[in-house]
């Protein structure tokens, strides 16, 4: 591992903070806090911290002796000096004193002790950096020195190869109680660069940020020069089977027997995300044959557990043409591992008094040999979080079975760690919006009514992903929405293409909840005159459009068996034709029908289908310049033609997107046509 630091790099941050009015240390302690932040083998998704010892102005303009330490849930690649929080110094040190602190007591007194009352919360590991007596302390889970300490006699490695330069600490869980016993190790050996904490990580120290972040550096490479040698062949790879099914067909299985009923509301489902991960690494990983021995024994780092639980599933290696075999294991293999789950909280709760909550008992990472492993979360971010760990963590026990055997700490202290209050406030704990861990597939994404609903769905917590026929199109729809958006070029007129982009969408995600079939385009003619080919075109997009997207959807959907919900744009030409709009019409007419059948034929299967009329929406169809002719024919301005209704009043995108929404919505609605056309009692159903 090699040192980042470059002088004039480092001075750099000094002149632009020093703009800002940041003194020279905390510029310095940003700096090489984001050279560690950045490098995903010292430190990943909040894992880690640093601080820097200073004086620095309060509220009332006196100089006050402060320790800026890394806040809770901050990202040191991106840090800035606003997420180190400065805490009085003295005021810390005080509690060194204490035979014992509570969690609630530390994280008062913690934030009693801050300059700007406003600031996030220091990080719970805020009293060791504050009772060790250097200038500048640093903190990481570095890869390498936890394939080391994760072994029955990784105390005893580290001792031997740290000699004199670290010195080592037993397993503590973090907090006031690991900041005691940390100091007084350090006292003993004040001459170390570094501390070794068995089981989670390591600490470097110094005068400088220099000093502390190049010790970091060389007590890291120390580790992984110490993990090449001597190293046995790992792993010895099991029997599989001759072919794997693909990542299209296993994930909305896996996905389905990773999610649970709503026992609050029929028909309500508590559903995953996915995010896939292979590489060489990690099918060598999830190849071996002893992956169920190497793969249990608990997290590489015990902060990793609030987002990844204890132990990941394991499925059976997935077979080509035997699908049905492979549903029927994993559906076991998540039944098993919930039990394992509720039986562990049972116990564990009873040994701590019996005053926890259990949090939701289903797996959050998947090994399936033969294929990959599966990231699990309610969002795409918390499984891209959930992913990275668990790759991480492969590294990690990869190394660890090279050199020796991997171990972690033992249930009781996963158990205290996963159910510790400090550790739950990390993960926020903001409502859940009411398609949270739905996917949204919605064609014709490009288009104004596709942009609208997709916003619509993103805003209530569903993952949306934007098919278009332009891909660049369904690419600025995606930035109009932002977060984790996906684009895909699909043409609905092709049933390969839509069968493409559906696979793209379980590999994003690992499965359709929910699909919004947008897609169409106009054609006009009188019925008796018209071309043939020009019907048979709009047929291909109204209404086979409309059925290969949902044939792709409901494959899906019977795959993860969690229901589902198709809805379809039709048009209120379905029921209440236009002069020379039958080439536009007839086929939403089929397509109407269509939302009939597949309520009837899917129903027993929880899945729902129903469809909007909407009529004059400004759009692509409906363009500003066709509006203003329409306008001119009729006599009447153009606020008049677009609002010729009952009501009086325009109809939007936006209105169309909220009944698509409520439709969605409605777990008790199947076989519905909602009209948004501001009232035409010519085109009412009856
Ligand atoms: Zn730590």
């Amino acid at each position: 591992m090699k040192s980042g630091w470059v002088d004039s790099e480092a001075q750099a941050a000094i002149d632009r903070y020093a703009g800002e009015g940041i003194g020279r240390d905390l510029a310095l302690r940003v700096y090489t806090t984001r050279l560690l932040g950045r490098d995903p083998k010292l430190v990943l998704h909040g894992g880690g911290n640093t601080s820097v010892k200073t004086t620095m102005a309060d509220l009332l303009g006196e100089q006050v002796a402060v320790l800026c330490v890394k806040g809770s849930g901050s990202d040191m690649a991106t840090i800035e000096p606003a997420d180190l929080p400065a805490v009085r110094l003295d005021r810390l040190r005080k509690l060194r004193a204490r035979a014992a602190l509570s969690d609630e007591d530390m994280v008062r007194i913690q934030r009693d002790g801050l300059l700007e009352p406003a600031a996030p919360n220091p990080s719970v590991e805020t009293l060791l950096h504050a009772f060790l007596p250097h200038k500048f302390v640093d903190h990481t889970h570095a890869n390498a020195i936890l394939s080391i300490v994760d072994q029955p006699d990784g105390e005893a490695i580290c001792a031997e190869l740290y000699d004199g330069r670290a010195s080592v600490v037993p397993y503590v869980m973090p907090g006031f109680g690991l900041a005691k016993t940390a100091a007084d190790i350090y006292d003993c050996e004040p001459a170390v660069e570094g501390l070794i904490l068995h089981k989670h990580g390591i600490f470097t120290f110094g005068d400088s940020a220099r000093e502390a972040y190049e010790r970091m550096i060389a007590l890291v490479t120390l580790a992984e020069q110490r993990l090449q040698k001597n190293r046995k062949a790992v792993f010895v790879t099991a029997q599989l089977p001759q072919a794997i099914a693909p990542l299209a067909a296993v994930a909305p299985i896996l996905r389905g027997a990773c999610s649970r009923k709503d026992e609050r509301i029929e028909g309500a489902w508590h559903r995953m995300i996915l995010d896939f991960r292979t590489s060489s690494a990690i099918l060598n990983f999830v190849n071996g044959g002893e992956l169920v021995r190497y793969s249990q024994p608990g997290v590489v780092t015990p902060d990793h557990t609030i987002r990844t639980k204890n132990w990941p599933l394991v499925t059976a290696a997935p077979e080509r043409e035997r699908t049905d075999d492979f549903k029927r294991a994993t559906r076991a293999a998540v039944t098993a591992f919930v039990q394992r789950y509720e039986e562990y909280f049972a116990r564990q709760n009873a040994r701590t008094g019996g005053i926890k909550r259990p949090l939701d008992p289903l797996p959050r990472v998947a090994l399936v040999p033969g294929l990959g492993l599966f990231g699990l979360g309610r969002s795409k971010k918390d499984a891209r979080i959930a992913a990275d760990l668990a790759q991480c963590a492969a590294e990690i026990i990869t190394d660890a079975e090279a050199i020796g055997r991997f171990e972690s700490i033992s249930e009781a202290e996963m158990f205290d760690m996963e159910y510790w209050s400090l550790e739950q406030a990390r993960l926020g704990r903001a409502a859940e919006k009411p398609l949270a861990g739905q996917v949204t597939v919605i064609t014709g994404a490009g288009g104004t009514i596709g942009v609208a609903t997709a916003k619509a769905f993103a805003a209530a917590g569903a993952e949306v992903a934007l098919l278009e026929l332009d891909e660049r199109a369904a690419e600025d729809s995606a930035k109009a929405i932002g977060g984790a958006a996906l684009a895909v070029q699909c043409d609905v007129t092709s049933a390969r293409s839509v069968s493409d982009a559906f696979a793209q969408v379980v590999a994003a995600f690992g499965g359709v909840d929910i699909v919004v079939s947008n897609a169409g385009a106009a054609w006009q003619g009188r019925i008796g005159e018209v071309d043939e080919e020009v019907l048979r075109k709009s047929f291909e997009v109204n209404f086979y459009g409309h059925q290969r997207v949902a044939q792709a959807a409901v494959k899906i959907m019977l795959a993860q068996g969690t229901g589902g919900c198709l809805l379809f744009n039709v048009s209120k030409q379905a029921v209440n034709p236009g002069p020379n709009f039958g080439p536009y019409g007839l086929p939403k007419a089929a397509t109407l029908f269509l939302v009939r059948q597949y309520a009837v034929d899917y129903g027993a299967d929880g899945i729902r289908a129903n469809a909007v009329n909407a009529d004059r929406i400004r759009s692509g169809l409906l363009t500003d310049a066709f509006i203003a002719e329409r306008a001119k024919a009729r006599g009447v301005s153009e606020k008049d033609y677009l609002s010729g209704n009952l009501l009086g009043r325009e109809v939007t995108a936006d209105d169309v997107a909220q009944a698509f929404l409520h439709q969605a919505l409605e777990l008790k609605t199947t076989g519905d046509v909602t009209t948004v056309d501001g009232g035409n009692i010519a085109a009412a159903l009856r």
